[in-house]
């Protein structure tokens, strides 16, 4: 749709992943009207995966973007508003909250779902990028099936790393734990688990300089930080496992976060500012699967709707409420970026 200079909804959704657009499906069949900042890009993490095999219901798999697209047209078909844009700034300190988006809108919601999501941490090294799904991954869950009978690499010494390489030797001959120390940050009981296991081994001291393959991983060229060395190691396929980024930095200082920047959840999907919800990779670092993002968007929407209610807000806001000529003295001059205000409630 196109952007307007103002919206009124009961629920605005930032975020167009899987949690973001299924929390839209819920609130638009629940008569709510909610508008989706889909941020830019948008879609998330899916629109740079190819295939995805383990969304329940495509028993062909389906590619990632696809799938974005068909939970894009379900939430649009019950009355969604999507803005193809990104959220600059936001007040959450009073009631309603108020967005404002890069592109000029301004939004008044009655409550905000933040689906936001995080990004895996890439090592910014030549050949990772451009063969990225064709060899490079950040998911082994997602692609290690596709790695059947490969030598791989991954990258990384946490729990992340851990839990990659022991999940990975179920289809690789062997796996090469590549870490920049001489120790592991992850867990005692991961990282026991891993060295345990007799297709793992580990070069420690170790930094990937570069991904080497045409159309697809062959290698990767590793140089060992104490002697300087320079070799190639061949293998089939490489999962980068050094961490992900939440996408939290609008929040900072107006929701609590934990140590590492994940949207903390007080209770349920209640965010530390009542009225505001958290659903997918924004909060949880665990699961971290399209499945479990898709849930916790149906969660948040009901949380939110269930809310709502108790607030006595049922049913589609008023569309003139928070018209531009009545608020104009709140809008800010110009969007900011990273400029937020808020409150615990
Ligand atoms: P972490 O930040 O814990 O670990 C990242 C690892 O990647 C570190 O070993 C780090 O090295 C390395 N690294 C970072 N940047 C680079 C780089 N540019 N080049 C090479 N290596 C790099 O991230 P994780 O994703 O492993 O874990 C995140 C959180 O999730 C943790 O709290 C973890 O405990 C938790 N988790 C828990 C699991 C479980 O309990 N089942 C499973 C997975 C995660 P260095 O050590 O030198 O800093």
């Amino acid at each position: 749709m196109t952007a307007a200079a103002s919206l009124r909804t009961r629920v605005a959704i930032l975020g167009s992943g899987p949690a973001g657009l299924t929390a839209a499906l819920y609130t638009a069949r629940a008569n709510l009207r909610p508008v989706v900042i889909a941020g830019v890009p948008a879609g998330g993490q899916l629109m740079i995966t190819n295939e995805v095999e383990n969304y329940p219901g495509f028993p062909e798999g389906i590619q990632g973007p696809e799938l974005i697209d068909l939970f894009r047209k379900q939430a649009e078909r019950f009355g969604t508003r999507i803005l193809d844009d990104s959220v600059s700034r936001l007040d959450v300190k009073h009631r309603p909250f108020r967005l404002w988006t890069a592109g000029g809108t301004e939004i008044v919601a009655d409550s905000v779902i933040v689906a936001t999501g995080a990004q895996a941490k890439w090592l910014n090294v030549p050949g990772e990028e451009k063969l990225r799904g064709k060899g490079v991954s950040a998911c082994a869950t997602c692609d290690g099936f596709f790695f059947k009978g490969k030598e791989l690499i991954v990258a990384g010494g946490g729990d992340t790393a851990m839990e990659e390489a022991t999940f990975l030797t179920k289809f690789a001959t062997k796996v090469t734990i590549v870490h920049r120390r001489d120790a592991f940050r992850a867990s005692r009981i991961m990282a026991e688990r891993a060295q345990k296991n007799p297709k793992i081994r580990v070069m420690w001291n170790s930094i990937i300089e570069e991904v080497l393959g045409d159309a697809s991983v062959t290698g990767v060229r590793v140089r060992d930080t104490r002697t300087g060395q320079v070799k190639d190691v061949a293998c089939g396929g490489v999962f980068v496992a050094i961490g992900h980024e939440p996408t939290t930095s609008l929040f900072r200082g107006v929701l609590d976060l934990d140590q590492v920047g994940y949207l903390k959840s007080v209770e349920h999907t209640r965010t530390s500012v009542t009225g505001v919800f958290a659903a997918g990779d924004v909060h949880d670092h665990r699961y971290r699967q399209a499945v479990t993002a898709a849930g916790m968007g149906c969660m948040a929407a009901i949380d939110a709707e269930r809310w709502l209610a108790e607030e006595g807000m049922e049913g589609p806001a008023e569309e003139t409420a928070g018209a531009p000529a009545a608020e104009a003295a709140r809008a800010p001059p110009a969007p900011r970026v990273s400029a937020v205000s808020g409150a615990k409630g």
